[in-house]
C-alpha cells in the first residue's frame, strides 16, 4: 500500500501550524484590546472627579458668602435704625457714609453670590452631560470587552482542536523529518515550498537533475541554498506558470 507522500504530510503540518500561529496572534490582539478597554474604565470614572470637586468647593464658598451677606444686611439694618434716631447732623453724615459703604458691600456680595450660583449651575450641567456620556462610554466598553471575551473563548476552542490535529499530523511524519521541519519552522513561515521550473520556489536556487528525479518520484529534499523542504507537484507547477500571465 502506498501511503500519502511525505511532502503532503509536511504541508498538512505547515497549514496546521500556520492556523495555530494566526490564532495565537489574533489572541494577542484581542487581549490587547481588552487591556486597552479596561484601562479606560477607571479613567472615565475619574473624569468626573474634578467637576465634583469644583461643585463641592463652590457650595462651600456660597455658604460662606451667604453668611457674610446675612451679617452685612443685619449691620445695614442696625445702622439705618440708628440713623433714624440721630439728631446731630455731623454724626448723621458720618453714619450715612458708613451706611453707603455697607450698602455697596451688600451689592458687591449679592453680585458675587449671583456669579457663583451661575458657575455652580454650569458645573452641575457639565457634570450631568459628562456622566451621561460616561454611562454610554462605559456601556460600549463593557460590550466591547464581552465581545472580545467571547471571541477569545471561541479561539481557545479552535486552538485546542488544532493542537489535537497537529499531534495526529506529526505522528504520520518520520522523526528525523519532523526534527528538520521543527528547526526550519522557527526560521520561516513557509518551510516547505514547491520546485518550479527546476528551482526552489522560495530562493530560486536551481535543483540538480538527479534531485529532480527524486522529487518527481514523490520524495522530499532540502534546498541546497535555503534549506527549505522541496517537493514537486506537476499540477501545482502548471498552475503557478499559468497564473503569472
Ligand atoms: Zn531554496
Amino acid at each position: 500500500m502506498v501511503g500519502q507522500e511525505l511532502w503532503k504530510k509536511l504541508k498538512n503540518l505547515v497549514s496546521i501550524d500556520k492556523k495555530i500561529r494566526e490564532n495565537n496572534s489574533k489572541r494577542e490582539i484581542s487581549l490587547k484590546i481588552i487591556n486597552k478597554d479596561q484601562i479606560q474604565i477607571p479613567q472615565i470614572k475619574k473624569s468626573e472627579d474634578s467637576l465634583k470637586a469644583n461643585i463641592f468647593n463652590l457650595k462651600k464658598e456660597l455658604d460662606l458668602l451667604e453668611l457674610d451677606a446675612k451679617s452685612l444686611k443685619s449691620a445695614e439694618k442696625e445702622k439705618r435704625e440708628t440713623l433714624d434716631k440721630i439728631q446731630n447732623s455731623k454724626e448723621f453724615k458720618a453714619l450715612e457714609r458708613e451706611l453707603k459703604n455697607i450698602e455697596f458691600k451688600v451689592l458687591e456680595s449679592e453680585n458675587s453670590i449671583e456669579d457663583k450660583w451661575v458657575a455652580l449651575e454650569n458645573f452641575k450641567n457639565d457634570l450631568e452631560t459628562l456622566s451621561q456620556n460616561n454611562i454610554e462610554k462605559l456601556k460600549q466598553l463593557n460590550e466591547s470587552i464581552h465581545a472580545q471575551e467571547a471571541f477569545l473563548e471561541q479561539l481557545s476552542k479552535e486552538l485546542k482542536e488544532e493542537y489535537i490535529k497537529k499531534e495526529a499530523a506529526k505522528n504520520k511524519i518520520p522523526k528525523e523529518w519532523l526534527a528538520k521541519y521543527e528547526k526550519m519552522q522557527n526560521k520561516t513561515p513557509n518551510p516547505i515550498v514547491p520546485v518550479n521550473q527546476q528551482t526552489c520556489n522560495a530562493c530560486f536556487y536551481p535543483v540538480l537533475r538527479q534531485d529532480m528525479a527524486k522529487l518527481k518520484a514523490g520524495g522530499v529534499m532540502l534546498c541546497r541554498n535555503c534549506y527549505r523542504f522541496l517537493y514537486y507537484d506537476a499540477d501545482e507547477e502548471k498552475n503557478m506558470n499559468s497564473e503569472s500571465f
